[in-house]
């Protein structure tokens, strides 16, 4: 510790007096009324204009262990880089919280909510660490500490203000109060009494206890140029202030937290418990070695790829879910849990690493939950995916509703055997395009059977039953000395172009007389 400055000096410092004492911070963000055991969560983006797909993953386990538990998820932006431009960038992570489904509650009494309108709060504590001698003004210029930073290496220390380094730290009021008078302008950093041959022990609920040397940087709280905090101090202030129960943030932080669990201590806080989350890799398809997914490289990086690919958001969800919750597939598919939102969550079982995303797994789970939906939930689902996101012959197919719901109807009367070919919203239009004339392409490459075509343009009566429709087919085989199947194929290819569809009595019946016998016709030209 060193000797605290006088109220007059840190009003100077901090461009006024500071608007709370701590007591009166702890009074105005009391803690929460909430149950025993309840978390207190909260996703905390810096707003890029980019959501990442391990910013949703951060998300889904923050709200489910606030949901599971009767506690309380909150969206808190990180905006203390006044380099970016936030609006935009704010609205893709709303969006995109809403259009997961995954709702965070902003009680207006624990806001502000923007890190930048909450100066008030960072100054009121960094005054009481500036009054106690536990910061100190720091009128380093960058071009000192390029100068110090080149004398570190060549020395072969570890670069950094810190120690004998730190050339203010024990800079007298009378000093500081010159340079300020001189127009220099100061960061507020911390007085680092930490020693690095000792060993701070933090927590992290997941990996335990881990040794760490003591932090002994005298790292920027509060910015000079625009008088804003650091992620450190913003931290500290916030989730204390927050009542954050539970930190859940990527584990790029976890070299921080022997300096957090310093800032803590010097405030006499309890510090939240930590969760370090793994970053979500793939396989890299020329390496074969498992790597981060690159903003980049991997367009399934950006959370926008799933919306406008029509990915179903439940099924990108369950499956991020399944990375942290482990044993949720198994739950799922014994019928125990209906959803992610049943299946209780371990905190101590997200796992710490090598969290694997990949895409024919994520198929699995959009298959699944396709093949649960009630017609009229998926004819719902799509129409809204092609009127965001489709071109004009989504558009197209989807102004027809009650042809489109006859279209995606069929083979889904049976429960036990309900079809799995169904991925996307954008697959499955793509997937029954051959109900639409305008998409429908003839197979030029078959060899089509004429005479089965001819016959059975002679005998065809749409108003058929099943059993009928089939006996002629069989007769007609049988007339042609051919197999039945193969007789089929050559209507089927006829009439949708492939030799891949479903039940084909069921899809003459849904494109109608007229769309059949002019596609045969046309065949036959
Ligand atoms: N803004 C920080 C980030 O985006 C938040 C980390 C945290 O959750 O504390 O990495």
């Amino acid at each position: 510790m060193r000797q605290g400055f006088s109220s007059n000096f840190i009003n100077q410092l901090l461009g006024g007096a500071p608007k709370y004492t701590i007591a009166e911070l702890e009074e105005k963000f009391p803690p929460r009324a909430l149950p025993d055991g309840a978390f207190v969560t909260r996703f905390a983006p810096s707003p890029t204009g980019y959501m990442h797909i391990g910013g949703l993953y951060g998300a889904l386990i923050d709200s489910k262990l606030a949901q599971q538990t009767g506690g309380v998820f909150m969206l808190r932006i990180e905006d203390t880089d006044t380099r970016r431009e936030v609006k935009d960038a704010v609205d893709i992570i709303v969006a995109s919280l809403n259009q997961f489904g995954l709702p965070y509650n902003n009680d207006p009494e624990y806001g502000p909510y923007y890190q930048s309108q909450r100066r008030d709060i960072y100054h009121s504590v960094a005054a009481d660490l500036l009054a106690r001698g536990m910061a100190y003004p720091c009128f380093l210029t960058p071009d000192d500490m390029a100068e110090i930073r080149e004398k570190q290496k060549s020395a072969g220390f570890p670069t950094g203000i810190y120690g004998e380094f730190a050339r203010d730290r024990d800079i007298s009021e009378d000093e500081a109060w010159a340079r300020l008078n001189a127009g220099q302008v100061a960061t507020i950093r911390l007085y680092s009494t930490g020693n690095p041959e000792k060993r701070i022990f933090c927590k992290d609920a997941v990996r335990g206890s881990i040794g760490f040397p003591e932090n002994n940087e005298d790292l920027v709280l509060i910015k000079s140029n625009d008088g804003l905090p650091t992620y450190h101090f913003a931290h500290l202030c916030d989730d204390h202030f927050m009542r954050t129960t539970h930190v859940i943030r990527g584990e790029e932080w976890l070299p921080s937290l022997p300096l957090h669990m310093q800032l803590f201590r010097m405030m006499d806080w309890a510090a939240p418990i930590y969760i370090h989350t793994s970053t979500i890799d793939k396989i890299d398809a020329n390496t074969g070695k498992q790597r981060k997914l690159s903003k980049r490289h991997d367009p399934e990086a950006n959370v926008a790829f799933f919306l406008a690919d029509g990915w179903p958001t439940e099924s990108v969800l369950e499956y991020l879910f399944n990375i942290a919750a482990a044993g949720y597939e198994e739950a799922k598919q014994k019928g125990q849990v209906k959803n992610i939102w049943d299946y209780e969550m371990r905190p101590k079982k997200i796992p710490m690493s090598g969290a694997l995303f990949d895409m024919k797994k994520l198929e699995w789970w959009a298959r699944e939950f396709i093949g649960s939906l009630p017609v009229p939930e998926l004819v719902a689902r799509v129409v809204n995916w092609a009127n965001e996101y489709g071109d004009e012959n989504h558009k197209n197919q989807v102004s027809d509703i009650d042809y489109l719901t006859a279209a995606l109807s069929i083979e889904r009367d049976n429960p036990k055997r309900v079809r799995k070919d169904f991925i996307t919203w954008r697959q499955t239009l793509n997937e029954i395009a051959y109900f639409w004339d305008a998409l429908y392409v003839a197979n030029s490459e078959y060899e089509f059977n004429r005479d089965v075509l001819k016959m059975f343009l002679d005998r065809y009566n749409p108003a058929d039953d099943k059993d009928t429709w089939w006996g002629k087919i069989v007769a007609i085989a049988g007339e042609l000395g051919i197999k039945n199947g193969d007789a089929a194929m050559s209507l089927r290819v006829a009439v949708t172009g492939r030799t891949n569809t479903p039940d084909l009595y069921s899809l003459m019946h849904v494109m109608g007389h007229g769309r059949v016998v002019s596609r045969i016709k046309d065949i036959l030209k």
